[in-house]
């Protein structure tokens, strides 16, 4: 998979694509994550992309011509007027009023080839861009952000350790929150013994088909207790 981040502030992504499961996993060639610099694509003087918006108001608006120009560049293709389209691959941005981020959408988005992510900033984007260059809108919560650039790490971060071969043991992921419709059961380690505070008996058991059982409880009762929305799925 590719991913292409378009941003104005690309030094943001340096940190976190450079450590653990994301570094990990471009080293071993399964993603390629490319930052891009939006303002390379403005074409006026001092790199502007911003402009107030029409109407009146507070605040700025990114201006059409640098992401349409970003993205074709990246992609390689006129998308308007053109409407050439590539079901393989998928333009995102990220916004507020886009649908929630979830587990579910986030393992449909692993059957695109590449994903194009645009990182909003300032009072959002010209609506433009919104309605003839992007596929798909997503918000990850009901807040505001001050930019898109912390919505693009979490999808970066959740996508790439559900990409095939990039977490080691798959089978820590199947047992995960929201794989099926429970959250993942309370996990205990060592000391056995911390200030009077001990591991529940039945996981030092061996006792496999006990510890299971165990476990398919706690996940039911925390999921009942903490999310039983989830449960009516
Ligand atoms: N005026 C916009 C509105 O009320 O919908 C908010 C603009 S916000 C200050 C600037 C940028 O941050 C947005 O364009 C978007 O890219 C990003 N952003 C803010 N909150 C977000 C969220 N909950 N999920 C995803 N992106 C968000």
């Amino acid at each position: 998979m590719i991913i292409d981040i378009v941003t104005i502030f690309p030094k943001m992504f340096k940190p976190v694509l450079g450590e653990s499961i994301i570094r990990r996993a471009q080293d071993k060639g399964l993603v390629k994550i490319n930052v891009h610099d939006l303002r390379d694509y403005s074409g006026l003087t001092h790199k502007k992309v911003d402009a107030p918006s029409f109407g009146g108001g507070p605040g700025m608006v990114i201006r059409p011509e640098a992401v349409f120009s970003a993205v074709e560049s990246i992609l390689g293709y006129q998308l308007y007027p053109a409407k050439r389209r590539d079901r393989k691959k998928s333009i995102v941005f990220f916004t507020p009023q886009g649908k929630i981020l979830t587990q579910k959408r986030i393992k449909k988005s692993l059957r695109f080839e590449r994903l194009v992510l645009l990182c909003g900033r300032y009072e959002g984007i010209d609506y433009r861009i919104r309605k003839y260059l992007v596929d798909e809108e997503v918000s990850i919560g009901d807040y505001v952000l001050s930019g898109g650039e912390p919505a693009a790490m979490v999808f970066v971060d959740a996508i790439v350790r559900i990409i095939p071969g990039v977490v080691s043991c798959s089978d820590s992921i199947k047992q995960e929150s929201f794989e099926s419709n429970f959250l993942d059961y309370p996990h205990y380690t060592k000391p056995r013994n911390f200030r009077e505070l001990k591991v529940p008996e039945v996981l030092l058991s061996g006792d496999h088909r006990k510890i299971e059982q165990w476990r398919s409880k706690k996940a039911l009762e925390l999921t009942k207790a903490r999310r039983p929305d989830l449960l009516k799925e």
